[in-house]
């Protein structure tokens, strides 16, 4: 955890410092709000992270998780890390991706504490490079998002964090506690129709998955932990039927027509320690076995290569040399 206030510290310090200093894998924030509520893409940061030679060739994969505040996104994300950094990630039933029983969990910042709350996307600063089976060579992404949704303000903040997140990624985790409410879903009208602005005529899906992840799911005799009792789940909440007042059936459409896929995972609570500690930190031995069983299906079903999907724009695979410029052009289309 002194790391960890270090790290912070630092890229504070490099927030303020034009010239900051080689250092450790780290998180990058690329798009960032001013003072007036609008956001601004630090495009040098951008570039620093991605117009590297071993990389700016490559397709790219954008993994991005969203949604509120305090539910978990980072400390999710930091899994994710430890699986890209595993030596075991082709071992696909291995969970020793998962470490050992008492390394405190780092990477992207979790638990928030002294941490500023502030709105905005963070890359981390690691590309990790892998194949698909198609012989194909990929950059993979990480996206971590920030916001409050505590005022009106903020939640036009949020529901743009979520757009802008949602048109630079290939798969969107949305991140929900509990369950999926109405509400949740009407979150993703706001934040989709951007998606529609941004694409209007390309005929095209504009955006591919969207992974809804409940986080401690209370009702496993209903609908199972994982992705099986999420699809019964999702298909519920987004069925279609003539009962419904139409705009709660066109929503459902739009939701659907915005996405190639969307499915559904549930998740266990992690357990006492998890939620409430305020010495926890992130060591596997003090979290649900429940939990980490889900995780070790969960994180693969996202980030084995198998399971990849790579970010397409207006039906295109896109290199890493060519993101930097839709991230630019998504920001003007949010500014106009
Ligand atoms: P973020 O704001 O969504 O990024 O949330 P964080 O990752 O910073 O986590 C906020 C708090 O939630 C931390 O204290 C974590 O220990 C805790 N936490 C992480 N995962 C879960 C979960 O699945 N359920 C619950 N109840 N708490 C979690
Ligand atoms: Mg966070």
């Amino acid at each position: 955890s002194e790391l960890r206030q270090r790290k912070t510290l630092h890229i504070e310090a490099q927030q303020q410092d034009s010239d900051p200093i080689e250092e450790g894998p780290h998180a990058v924030p690329i798009i960032v709000a001013g003072p007036d509520h609008s956001f601004q893409l630090d495009e040098d940061a951008l570039k620093k992270v991605l117009l590297r030679d071993e990389i700016k060739d490559r397709y790219v994969v954008v993994i991005s998780v969203a949604g509120a505040f305090r539910h978990g996104k980072s400390f999710l994300l930091d899994f994710f890390l430890r699986y890209m950094n595993s030596k075991y990630v082709h071992k696909q039933n291995s969970s020793e991706w998962m470490g050992s029983d008492q390394a405190p969990l780092d990477g992207f910042s979790w638990r928030g504490g002294s941490e500023r709350d502030t709105t905005g996307i963070l890359m981390w600063s690691e590309v990790f490079l892998t194949e698909l089976a198609t012989g194909e060579k990929v950059a993979i992404l990480l996206l971590d998002t920030q916001g409050t949704w505590d005022s009106k303000s903020t939640v036009k903040e949020c529901a743009t964090i979520f757009a802008l997140s949602t048109m630079i990624s290939s798969v969107q985790i949305y991140n929900l506690s509990t369950n999926i409410q109405e509400d949740d879903l009407q979150h993703l009208q706001l934040f989709t129709e951007y998606g529609r602005l941004a694409l209007a005529d390309s005929g095209k899906t504009p955006f591919q998955r969207l992974q809804f992840l409940v986080r401690d799911w209370r009702f496993p005799y209903e609908a199972n932990y994982g992705a099986v009792g999420g699809s019964q789940i999702l298909e519920k909440r987004l069925e279609v039927n003539d009962h419904q007042h139409s705009e709660l059936q066109s929503l459902r459409k739009h939701i659907r027509s915005c996405f190639s896929e969307i499915a559904c995972f549930l998740m266990p609570h992690p357990g006492i320690r998890v939620a409430t500690s305020p010495t926890f930190d992130g060591r596997l031995a003090e979290i649900d076995q429940e939990f980490k069983d889900n995780l070790k299906v969960l994180v693969p079903m996202i980030l084995s290569p198998e399971n990849l999907v790579l970010k397409k724009i207006n039906g295109e695979k896109v290199k890493v040399r060519d993101f930097v410029q839709y991230c630019k052009s998504y920001m003007q289309i949010y500014e106009g």
